[in-house]
């Protein structure tokens, strides 16, 4: 299930020709959420509320998936000084987690969500074993898991699919034959987030 923030899109369709030949990166599953506000360009607002919190790395992983995922953690925390993100990785009790898990075909990533704005709960779910045996993948998995991680982190940021810009971007779908993986939340994405908190 992919659930969109709502709002004419003009990269639709260009969105669509790419999912059909290769992956639907991710997929926003949970409560229908409001509409969102003035920067409906960007805006999801199943995000968090702030961008200052703590989540798990839950289930079990080996160190090489656990390191993955914190780069995908730490590519946000690496934008502090323009966008103020703090992303605590605890072993304490919190509402919202990254883990790894199987997603149905096609899906490497997925962004569940609960809870309000203010009080929000998520579960990020990357597919480990999808992308490791992508037949059409050209980067390393570590660059793919770290991508994805920081795609899906992306949604909890308040950040959409796709948004109506043609900058380069974390939030765009993009096909596993792709060799220029961000290792890091673009320009774009930065400044989006910004103004968000
Ligand atoms: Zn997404």
């Amino acid at each position: 299930m992919i659930q969109r923030a709502g709002g004419h899109r003009p990269g639709a369709r260009r969105t669509r020709a790419a999912l059909a030949m290769t992956v639907v990166l991710l997929a926003v599953v949970g409560l229908a959420a409001p509409a969102s506000g003035a920067r409906s360009d960007y805006y999801l607002a199943a995000g968090s509320g702030t961008n200052v919190f703590s989540l798990r790395l839950a289930g079990s992983m080996n160190s090489t998936w656990r390191g993955f995922l914190r780069d995908g953690v730490s590519a946000w925390n690496g934008t502090y000084s323009s966008t103020g993100t703090v992303i605590s990785i605890t072993s304490g009790s919190t509402n919202k987690s990254v883990r790894l898990g199987s997603l149905p075909s096609g899906m490497i990533g997925r962004y569940q969500y609960g809870g309000s704005r203010s009080d929000r709960t998520f579960v990020v779910t990357v597919d480990a074993e999808k992308i490791a045996d992508a037949p059409n993948r050209i980067s390393s998995i570590g660059s793919w898991a770290r991508f994805t991680t920081m795609h899906e982190l992306g949604h909890a940021l308040s950040l959409k699919d796709n948004p109506d810009t043609s900058s380069s971007t974390v939030m765009d779908y993009k096909p596993m034959s792709w060799t220029g993986v961000y290792s890091a939340p673009r320009a774009y994405d930065r400044s989006a987030v910004a103004s968000i908190y």
